[in-house]
């Protein structure tokens, strides 16, 4: 773990910096500040690849083929910037009966894949032994596929709508995740972090858990021996000093983490993904954006201890500040800088597009996630890219790393060094994509799927 900070040393300074990159020191929140508005982003991209290369060296840079599968879009939250969720009663509402679930899961095993992603909604009709009984048949019928699914949102709901056993919510927590575990959960995501500044929260997460419910949600989870993943949804009202905020209750939660359970089998946060927010068909994309002459208010705002009250600035909230490549680019590697305790970054291409996607792997991200079989929560926002395995590792071979397939717990499976790699073996491909690399489509079910090896 990393304890020694140098809270006067000017963190523009190389030899600074050096001992960040080999992991002999630790930013602090103010200097994390000044990095991302100072630095030119192109250096600041060279120092995240410097610490990226210290951990996972030159060479190999990852992916994993999973399913996401969101088993329902019901939901009782109101999340403004979500266009995912239905009521009920709608006609689009739905939520996927065990045999759908599990011929997506079949259709993974069969291409190779060897993880799922289950997320939805917070659906009150689903009792508890509802989830339970789908992850002992998962279990039973995949027993070689990892079941990552629910994140603490989800699970709170769990809590809130079954009478859980247990007189304080940590013990119903725990509770819970015993459940799910003792019937095949194996890790949990990181959905529902967005930002964790109370004053952002409360405008975007209508009738979702706090930040320190999430947090303790993974605290229980890591104390079980599960692993989770940590996320940040940002680029909407938040200031560049809540980014910060957010990362430091995560780097700090990870350290008691590791400090209380690791020695005794323990979990943790194996990887931290930020992604921009997706406007379309959201309420919260209907917000005027600023424009450049403006302070934005959420700057105004925004105080890296997290104390930010609305009332701080009169237009907090009714003003957005969309991400573009460079904010994105720039927050990720500051990401890679700070989160000194957090083994793997992902890049996220599923938002940002398979360009910036490939770009983010010289900006501090070690990994690019998954194929994308199926996805329904960016794709209601209106972002729709879709990428299969052997384009996966193009992008990654030509990015100037060798591509290699890992499981949930980022062991390598496959190195794809031969000749018959996915992207080696595509001979022409106009064939298999019309001449781009980039498929944007609609409907990723279209998309073909190469085969693993
Ligand atoms: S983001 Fe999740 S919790 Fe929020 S409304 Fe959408 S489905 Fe519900």
């Amino acid at each position: 773990m990393h304890t020694v900070s140098k809270p006067h040393a000017n963190i523009l300074d190389t030899a600074v910096l050096q001992d960040v990159t080999d992991g002999n020191l630790r930013i602090t929140p103010e200097q994390a500040l000044r990095l991302y508005h100072e630095m030119p982003l192109p250096e600041l991209g060279r120092w995240a690849d410097a610490r990226c290369r210290t951990l996972h060296g030159d060479h190999l840079r990852t992916y994993v083929i999973d399913r996401n599968i969101n088993y329902t879009n019901v939901c009782t939250a109101k999340c403004t910037f979500c266009a995912f969720r239905r009521d009920g009663h709608e006609d689009d509402a739905y939520t996927l009966s065990y045999d759908a679930l599990k011929q997506k899961v079949k259709e993974i095993v069969e291409i190779g894949g060897t993880q799922i992603l289950m997320q939805g909604g917070m659906n009150p009709e689903l009792p508890l032994s509802w989830y339970v009984e789908l992850l002992e048949q998962l279990r039973s019928e995949f027993p070689t596929v990892h079941i990552h699914a629910f994140s603490p949102p989800e699970i709170i709901e769990f809590i809130n709508f079954f009478n859980t056993p247990g007189s304080y919510l940590e013990e119903q927590i725990r509770f819970v995740l015993t459940e799910l575990q003792n019937a095949g959960l194996q890790s949990i995501p990181g959905g529902g972090g967005e930002i964790f500044a109370p004053a952002v929260r409360e405008k975007i997460g209508l009738g979702k858990c706090t930040a320190e419910v999430w947090l303790l949600v993974m605290r229980v989870a890591h104390e079980l021996g599960m692993n989770t993943s940590a996320t940040m949804m940002f680029g909407h009202l938040e200031g560049i000093a809540d980014r910060i905020h957010h990362m430091d209750l995560v780097r700090s939660w990870q350290d008691q983490s590791i400090q209380d359970f690791s020695l005794d089998g323990g979990g943790r946060y194996v990887s931290f993904i930020a992604w921009p927010f997706q406007p379309d068909n959201t309420p919260l994309g209907r917000i005027p954006e600023m424009t450049t002459n403006d302070v934005f208010p959420g700057d105004i705002v925004a105080k890296l201890d997290g104390t930010g009250h609305k009332s701080m600035h009169k237009d907090f909230g009714r003003r957005l500040r969309l991400a573009g490549s460079s904010s994105y680019l720039r927050t990720q590697a500051l990401s890679r800088l700070y989160l000194d305790n957090i083994y793997s970054i992902g890049s996220s291409w599923v938002t940002m597009g398979p360009a910036i996607g490939q770009t983010a792997l010289m900006y501090g991200a070690n990994d690019l996630g998954s194929v994308m079989l199926e996805e329904n929560v960016v794709s209601a926002a209106g972002t729709t890219w879709c990428l299969d395995e052997a384009k996966l590792c193009r992008m990654i071979r030509e990015a100037g790393f060798t591509p290699a397939k890992r499981d949930n717990t980022y062991n390598l499976l496959t190195i794809h060094t031969g000749d018959d790699a996915p992207d080696r073996r595509i001979k022409d491909w106009s064939v298999l994509n019309k001449n781009k690399l980039v498929v944007h489509t609609e409907d990723c079910n279209n998309v073909p799927l190469t085969l693993s090896k």
